[in-house]
């Protein structure tokens, strides 16, 4: 049992304890057994197809497509999830973050189109936003959609590292209209798979299992009514969207670190060595007091932004300081997971193992560290100009 502790902390409600005890039981009971899908792209899209459908028979997709999302309760469920089964977690967020653009900024008809299907696992939602040229520097993208006559956007350009791609029903995607130069000149559309002129260029093998794909867009037409939001205002949308999602990144991170400690624990307390066991030699004592520590520390700035959001305020700095702490610390939490089971740690399918390889990516998407770093210091400096 992971230590719960951190749920008293005052910036839960009741309702949020309540909530992470019910998932913690489901996710034990439904999830944690589940195995890694076979290394093919269906059995992999099938097995996520399939957590989206138990998230939802078990009623958890509300947490990630609810208007307005409480951050809380979006991080207290990918917490949870991640650290039963990272897919699950996932496959979880990938509703959300797929969906996020219409229920925050999407016209009645797109929201009346989309959100339900999202919210009962009927439609798998994605987000394209990278580019081959755009990551990091992502107002660089060079995707277009040009208006044409008949009052259609006509789509063209490539989207990379795109989650869920090949296996979603629905994609929001953002192009460049051209309204200004930069951030200012971008837009968000809602594309159909099977859109004449839409295709899967390429699925992407990651280290560990996740359906991604590079997408690309050959005259593909969208009705007007595909726009989310006003023509110029996609970058905003897409930040405002992240803005939400970045916080939640840490929440899994620290999933995925609890579930590392709670093994490298029981290892640590079972393992003969030097006549007594590995728990009682004191470097292991201080790897796991570290280990702890971080934990708590990154799970106090991940709680903190979650509440702040959720009271409405700001938190461009408090949720890039919370991914960056999470997703570094949760790294160094499983590697030194890693080390104390020794060579039971690298064996293929062991419960470190797998950690190890699903945790590597947090620090890249949705922001590298270093970019969550820009972000923490343009803000300090604007507050100390001002
Ligand atoms: C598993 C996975 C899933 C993803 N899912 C999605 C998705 O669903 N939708 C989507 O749109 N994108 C997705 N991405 C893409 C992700 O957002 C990008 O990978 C990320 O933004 C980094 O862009 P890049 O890979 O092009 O790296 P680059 O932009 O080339 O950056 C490379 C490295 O440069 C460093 N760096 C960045 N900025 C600075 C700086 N200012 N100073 C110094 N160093 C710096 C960082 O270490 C960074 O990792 C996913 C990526 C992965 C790995």
């Amino acid at each position: 049992m992971p230590d719960r502790s951190y749920l008293r902390w005052p910036f839960l409600d009741d309702e949020h304890r309540t909530l992470a005890d019910d998932l913690q039981a489901w996710a034990a009971a439904e999830i944690a057994g589940l195995e890694e899908p076979a290394a093919s792209d269906e059995a992999l899209d099938a097995h996520c197809r399939d957590l989206v459908t138990r998230l939802a028979d078990g009623g958890w997709l509300a947490a990630a497509t609810g208007e307005p999302i409480d951050v809380r309760t979006l991080c207290l469920t990918r917490e949870t999830l991640a650290y039963h089964h990272a897919l699950a977690d996932f496959a979880f967020a990938m509703q959300g973050l797929g969906s996020g653009a219409i229920s925050l900024f999407g016209s009645d008809d797109l929201r009346l189109r989309y959100l339900p299907g999202v919210a009962d696992g009927g439609l798998v939602a994605a987000f394209a936003l990278s580019e081959p040229e755009a990551g990091s520097d992502v107002a660089q993208i060079a995707m277009t959609a040009r208006r044409d006559g008949s009052g259609d956007y006509v789509l063209d350009g490539e989207k990379t590292w795109i989650s869920n791609g090949g296996l979603a029903d629905v994609y929001t995607v953002f192009a460049r209209t051209g309204e200004a130069p930069g951030a200012r000149g971008i837009s968000a559309f809602v594309v159909d798979a099977g859109t004449p002129g839409f295709e899967i260029a390429e699925r992407i093998e990651v280290i560990a299992p996740h359906p991604l794909a590079r997408l690309a867009f050959r005259g593909c037409r969208v009705p007007a009514g595909s726009l989310i939001g006003a023509p110029g205002e996609g970058f905003k949308l897409a930040m405002r969207t992240l803005d939400v999602f970045r916080t939640s990144v840490a929440a899994a991170a620290l999933g995925l670190a609890r579930r590392a400690l709670a093994e490298a624990l029981a290892r640590a307390a079972t393992r003969p060595m030097f006549g007594a066991t590995l728990a009682d030699l004191q470097i292991t004592q201080s790897k796991l007091a570290q280990m702890a520590t971080g934990i708590d520390a990154a799970a106090l700035l991940t709680y903190r932004a979650a509440w702040q959001r959720d009271q409405g305020g700001t938190v461009t700095r408090e949720a890039a300081m919370a991914k960056m702490t999470a997703t570094e610390t949760a790294q160094r939490v499983i590697d030194a997971a890693v080390q104390m089971c020794g060579a039971m740690g690298v064996v293929s399918g062991a419960p470190v193992e797998r950690l190890y390889r699903e945790v590597r990516a947090l620090r890249i998407y949705e922001g590298a560290t270093e970019v969550q770093e820009l972000i923490i210091a343009r803000e300090l400096l604007k507050e100390a100009k001002a």
